[in-house]
C-alpha cells in the first residue's frame, strides 16, 4: 500500500503540508545523523501536538533489566537500549507572551526538505500566533560529518505584520526517557552543570553504564544580520540549563538564533575534561561560523557521494530511494570506530535502534565493502572478533564447550540481549551469516590478512559450535539440525531447517580450507593460533563427517529442497488466495494460526540461493524462486530485496523492479504503516544490493567479477561505483551499451553479460 505524502525529486525529500497525524511519521523520515549520534527531526521549539522525541548517541546503551513471563534458564539479564540522549535541539520562542506552537495559532504554509547532497535538514513555515502575530521562519539544521559531537541550527524569524518583542531561550535538557522502558527507570543520571560566558553544558552519567556524555550548547544571536553582542542570561536546575535572549523587533524584520550544541561522549574521561573539550569545540564553531560549517558539510557529503552514489535515469521514483537509502546509511554508520555498528533503526527510533543484528553481515556489509574504504568494512568484521570471548560464553551458557562461540541474535558490546527463546536460541543461522561476511570480505578482496590475524579464530569458534549443533539421525542416517528457527521467523523450533543446515555445513567447508590454507602459506601464524585457541588436528576429521554427510531436506516430485521437515504437510494455499483484510498477517492472526501456516515471512530457502547462487543452476534457481514466491509474504523488510535480486536473476525483471520500490520506497511510502516508529535502515543497504546485485549482475563468477544487465524497463542508464580492491571500478549501464572504467593500476578482467573484457 502506497501512502506516499513526499514530493519526488532526485536530491531532496520534500515535503508541502503539514498534517499534525504525520508529524511523527516525518520525524524519522527527516532524520539526521553522522554515525557518532543521530537524531529523529523532532521541531527546535515547543510542540504541543502527537510527537516522539529522540536523540541518540552511538554506542552509549543501558541495560535494562528482561521482563518476561516464564523465566527460562539462559536467558539473558537485560536488554540493552540505546538511549533516548538529552536534547541538544531545544530553542523555547515567545513572541509578545505567546508561546511558538505549530499545534496552535493558524498555519499558513508548511515545508520541510531534506537535502540529501549537502546532509542539511530545512524547515520553513509561515504562522499567525493567537495573538494575531504574523511571522514566517526558516531553520536550517545539520550534524556535522567534519566534528562528529557538533550539531548546528539556524533559525530565523521573520515578523511579518507587527512590531513585536521575541524572547529566545536555547537549552539543553538532559531529563529525556525511553518510551521502551521495561521498568519505567530513568536511565540518566544528571552529574553536573556549566555555563560561562559563551558556553553551558551538562553532563549527565548512564545509570550501570556509566557512560559520560557532555551536551553542550553555545549560541549567537542576530538582528538583521548584526551579531547582538550582550550575553545571554542563563537558568539551570532540574536537568536543564538555558540561555535567553530578549529582543524588540520592528515589523519585517528579521532576528536570526544559531545554536551549535550536541554530545561529547566518553566512559573513561574526567568530568572536567569534558567540559574543556566540549568548550573547545564551542570556540572553534564559533570561530568558523555557521555558513563555513555548512559549506564543510556540503563538501563531506560531496566527497561521500562521489564514490557511494548510483544515477538512474528515466525514473526518479527509483532514483530518489536509493539516495534516501543510501543517504541513511551513511548518516546511521561512517565505519571510524570498531566498537559501533548499524541499528535496524540506525538513529531514527528506539525499536532495534542502534543494536546490532545478523542484517549486518547478511544485508549491510557489501554497501560498506564496496563504497568506503577497506577500513570500514574491517572495522564491520572486527566489531565481531571483538566480542568472540563473549560470544563463547553465550555458547557455554547454553551448554556448548571448548570455545564455541554462538554469536547473538542482538547484542550492542557482545552479550545477547534478546529474550524470546525460539529466536535467541533457535535462531542461530546468525552465525552462519558472520562467516559469509568474512567469505564475501575474501573473495571481493583476496585480502587474507583479516583473517590471518583474527577471523580464523572467529571462524573455527563459530565451526566448533555447529559441529556440538549437529546430533545423528539414526533414521535418516544423517547429520541434522533440531530445534532451530530460520530467516522466516513465522515457523519456529522446527527440525532441519534447509537453509541452517546448508549455512552450517558451508560453515565446516569453509573454515577448514581456511585452515588448510593457514597452515600450508603461514605456518608461523597457525602455530600461534594453534596454541592460542588449544587447537587439535582431529578436529577437522570430525568435521568432515557432517561434512560428508548433512541432512538437507528435498522433494523429488517438485525438485525442491524443503524449508524444514514437514513443510509439505501444509496447506499450500498461495499468498495471492488470501483476503487483503488478512494482510499483514502478524497484525490479523494468532500467533497460533501463523505457526501452522505455510507463509513464509522473508527469504528462507530463498535466502540460501542468494547466498550461495553460483552453487545452483539457473533451473534449480527458477524451480526453487517459482516454488517459495507464492507463499512470501515479505513481513520483514529485508524481504523484498533478495527477492527482487533472485527474480533478476531468472528474468523476472518487472517483478524485480516491484521489490525494489518496495524495498527501496518502504519507509518513503510507508508501506506498513509503521514508519512512525523509526526507520529500516538495514534493509536500506538491501535496496543497495538489489540494484548492484540485481540490475546490474554483479556476482563473482569462478574467482571473476562479472555483471549483467537486467535494467528494468523504465531505467534508460544506472551508473554507479565500486572499490574494487582498492581501486574504483565505474559501473555505466544503458539501453544499447554498458561502459565500465576502470581506475586501477593494474588491469582486471571482467564479464560483462557473459563475455570477458579486459579492463586497463
Ligand atoms: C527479521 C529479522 C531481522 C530483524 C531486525 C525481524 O523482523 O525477521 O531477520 O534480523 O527484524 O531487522
Amino acid at each position: 500500500m502506497n501512502k506516499s505524502y513526499l514530493e519526488i525529486h532526485p536530491w531532496k525529500v520534500i515535503e508541502n503540508t503539514f498534517d499534525k497525524n504525520r508529524v511523527k511519521s516525518s520525524e524519522s523520515i527527516f532524520s539526521i545523523g553522522n554515525g557518532y549520534m543521530g537524531q529523529r527531526a523532532n521541531f527546535e521549539e515547543d510542540y504541543s501536538g502527537d510527537t516522539f522525541q529522540g536523540s541518540y548517541i552511538g554506542g552509549v546503551y543501558y541495560p535494562d533489566k528482561t521482563k518476561v513471563g516464564w523465566w527460562k534458564n539462559g536467558y539473558p539479564e537485560y536488554f540493552a537500549k540505546v538511549l533516548n540522549a538529552p536534547n541538544w535541539i531545544g530553542i523555547k520562542i515567545i513572541i509578545n507572551g505567546e508561546n511558538l506552537d505549530l499545534n496552535k495559532g493558524n498555519l499558513k504554509s508548511f515545508q520541510r526538505i531534506l537535502d540529501m547532497k549537502k546532509g542539511v535538514y530545512k524547515r520553513k513555515f509561515e504562522i499567525t500566533l493567537i495573538n494575531n502575530i504574523e511571522i514566517s521562519a526558516e531553520v536550517t539544521r545539520f550534524i556535522s560529518l567534519t566534528e562528529d559531537s557538533l550539531g548546528a541550527i539556524e533559525y530565523k524569524i521573520n515578523v511579518v505584520n507587527k512590531d513585536c518583542e521575541i524572547y529566545l531561550e536555547p537549552y539543553l535538557d538532559s531529563k529525556t526517557t525511553n518510551k521502551d522502558s521495561n521498568w519505567n527507570d530513568s536511565f540518566w543520571e544528571i552529574k553536573s552543570y556549566k555555563s560561562s560566558k559563551r558556553f553551558s553544558g551538562i553532563i549527565s552519567e548512564t545509570k550501570k553504564t556509566k557512560f559520560k556524555v557532555c551536551t553542550y550548547m553555545t549560541n549567537q544571536l542576530f538582528h538583521e544580520n548584526e551579531l547582538i553582542d550582550t550575553l545571554p542570561l542563563k537558568n539551570k536546575g532540574n536537568g536543564k540549563i538555558s540561555e535567553s535572549f530578549k529582543i524588540k523587533v520592528n515589523k519585517r524584520e528579521t532576528v536570526k538564533l544559531i545554536k551549535f550544541a550536541g554530545y561529547l561522549k566518553e566512559k573513561s574521561q574526567k568530568t572536567q575534561n569534558l567540559f574543556e573539550q566540549s568548550q573547545l569545540i564551542t570556540r572553534k564553531s564559533l570561530d568558523m561560523g555557521f555558513d563555513k560549517l555548512l559549506k564543510l558539510q556540503a563538501n563531506s557529503w560531496k566527497k561521500i557521494w562521489d564514490v557511494s552514489d548510483i544515477k538512474i535515469s528515466g525514473d526518479n521514483k527509483s532514483q530518489q530511494a536509493i539516495r534516501f537509502n543510501i543517504f541513511h546509511l551513511n548518516q546511521t554508520y561512517s565505519g571510524k570506530d570498531a566498537q559501533l555498528n548499524i541499528g535496524p533503526k540506525g538513529f531514527t527510533g528506539e525499536k532495534y535502534g542502534g543494536l546490532t543484528y545478523w542484517d549486518t553481515e547478511a544485508y549491510c556489509f557489501p554497501f560498506y565493502m564496496f563504497t568506503k574504504d577497506k577500513t570500514v568494512s574491517l572495522n564491520l568484521l572486527k566489531y565481531r572478533y571483538f566480542q568472540l570471548n563473549k560470544a563463547i560464553q553465550n555458547a557455554s551458557k547454553l551448554g556448548f564447550d571448548r570455545g564455541a562461540a554462538l554469536f547473538p541474535m542482538v547484542t550492542i558490546n557482545g552479550e545477547e540481549c534478546h529474550n524470546e527463546w525460539e529466536i535467541t536460541f533457535e535462531e542461530i543461522h546468525r552465525n552462519g551469516a558472520i562467516v559469509f561476511a568474512i567469505y564475501n570480505y575474501l573473495r571481493y578482496t583476496k585480502d587474507f590478512n583479516y583473517i590471518k590475524e583474527m577471523g580464523i579464530e572467529v571462524l573455527i569458534a563459530i565451526s566448533r559450535f555447529w559441529f556440538q549443533r549437529f546430533s545423528f539421525s539414526g533414521d535418516k542416517k544423517k547429520y541434522v539440525l533440531l530445534g532451530v528457527t530460520g530467516p522466516n521467523e513465522y515457523e519456529n523450533n522446527i527440525n532441519n531447517n534447509w537453509y541452517t543446515n546448508y549455512i552450517a555445513r558451508w560453515c565446516l567447508i569453509f573454515t577448514r580450507d581456511q585452515i588448510k590454507k593457514l597452515k600450508k602459506d603461514y605456518f608461523e601464524d597457525f602455530i600461534k593460533i594453534e596454541k592460542k585457541i588449544n587447537w587439535n588436528n582431529n578436529e577437522l576429521d570430525h568435521w568432515e563427517k557432517i561434512i560428508q554427510n548433512t541432512y538437507l531436506p528435498y522433494d523429488n516430485r517438485n525438485k525442491v529442497f524443503l524449508q524444514q521437515d514437514g513443510f509439505l504437510d501444509k496447506e499450500l494455499i498461495p499468498v495471492s488466495k488470501l483476503k487483503k483484510s488478512e494482510r499483514p498477517l502478524n497484525q490479523n492472526w494468532s500467533w497460533d494460526k501463523i505457526l501452522r501456516s505455510v507463509y513464509i515471512k522473508q527469504a528462507d530457502v530463498l535466502q540460501g540461493f542468494y547466498f550461495f547462487s553460483e552453487k545452483f543452476t539457473k533451473d534449480q534457481l527458477e524451480k526453487h524462486y517459482k516454488f517459495y514466491e507464492p507463499f512470501t509474504v515479505h513481513e520483514s523488510s529485508l524481504s523484498p530485496s533478495i527477492h527482487a535480486i533472485l527474480a533478476c536473476k531468472i528474468g523476472m525483471i518487472n517483478q524485480a523492479y516491484k521489490f525494489y520500490l518496495q524495498t527501496s520506497r518502504l519507509d518513503l511510502d510507508d508501506y506498513n504503516s509503521e514508519i512512525e516508529d523509526g526507520l529500516h535502515i538495514t534493509s536500506m543497504a538491501g535496496s543497495w544490493i538489489s540494484i548492484v546485485e540485481g540490475f546490474a549482475g554483479m556476482q563473482i563468477i569462478n574467482d571473476n567479477l562479472s555483471f549483467k544487465n537486467n535494467l528494468p524497463e523504465k531505467w534508460n542508464t544506472l551508473s554507479f561505483k565500486i572499490n574494487y580492491r582498492g581501486s574504483i571500478l565505474e559501473i555505466n549501464l544503458g539501453k544499447k551499451k554498458n561502459e565500465f572504467l576502470w581506475k586501477g593500476k593494474s588491469s582486471i578482467d571482467i564479464f560483462i553479460n557473459g563475455k570477458k573484457n579486459s579492463l586497463s
